[in-house]
């Protein structure tokens, strides 16, 4: 089951990633952990990456892919992964084809997780943190039992930088931008699955997993 998830920041990509790795068995593989796996191993394609990072500069894709092509290869890969921020451009999706065609798989789906840009800006900027412990709350839909202070160290929140609503609008729309040809290619290509993901998290899960289920079955 090789999947590729995509949806913007706030669809609840991350919940659904969990609640699919722990009912299929099949590794959660985000880039961010891909890249840092690779440096700390000490692969040469993870000293290549980090040389770029160090400069600040991006990671050139024949040195990403290189990286996709080594962490696909790991025995935990045998029956499946969730991709997850891999690819974005149109070039890293055609090598991903490639690289699967080597190795005589193929993507199943790619699950898109679709929630309205309003309600994403509702659900990004509710989101509060504790600068003490990291725990995360939402004031809505998570919130500390006494208001603006934290569960575990009483800790006053405080919402980051990235969540006040015009940074949040403006990096929603680079997102949709830049996802926008991905989810064409992956609809012409048959494999796109949009999920509606404005509803409960087990309704969303659900929806997933009927899908899924076709595969597996
Ligand atoms: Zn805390």
């Amino acid at each position: 089951m090789n999947l590729i998830l995509m949806g913007l920041p706030g669809a609840g990509k991350g919940t659904q990633a969990e609640k699919i790795v722990e009912k299929y068995g099949i590794p959660h593989i985000s880039t961010g952990d891909m890249f840092r796996s690779a440096i700390k191993e000490g692969t040469e394609l993870g000293k290549k990456a980090k040389s770029f990072m160090d400069k600040g500069e991006l990671v050139p894709d024949e040195v990403t892919i290189g990286i996709v092509r080594e962490r696909l290869g790991k025995p935990d890969c045998k029956n499946g992964f969730l991709l997850d921020g891999f690819p974005r451009t149109i070039a890293q999706a055609e090598a991903l084809e490639n690289l699967l065609d080597d190795m005589n798989s193929k993507i199943n789906y790619v699950l898109h997780i679709e929630v309205p840009k309003e309600k994403l800006v509702d659900r990004l900027t509710g989101r509060r943190i504790c600068p003490k412990c990291g725990a995360t709350y939402h004031v809505e839909f998570n919130p500390p039992e006494v208001d603006g202070k934290c569960d575990i160290d009483g800790e006053k929140l405080i919402q980051r930088e990235d969540d006040q609503p015009d940074t949040v609008k403006n990096r929603l729309e680079v997102n949709m931008d830049q996802a926008k040809p991905l989810l064409d290619f992956y609809d012409e290509k048959g494999y796109l699955v949009t999920i509606d993901g404005d509803r409960e998290i087990d309704q969303v899960f659900q929806d997933i997993d009927e899908k899924l289920g076709k595969i597996s079955s």
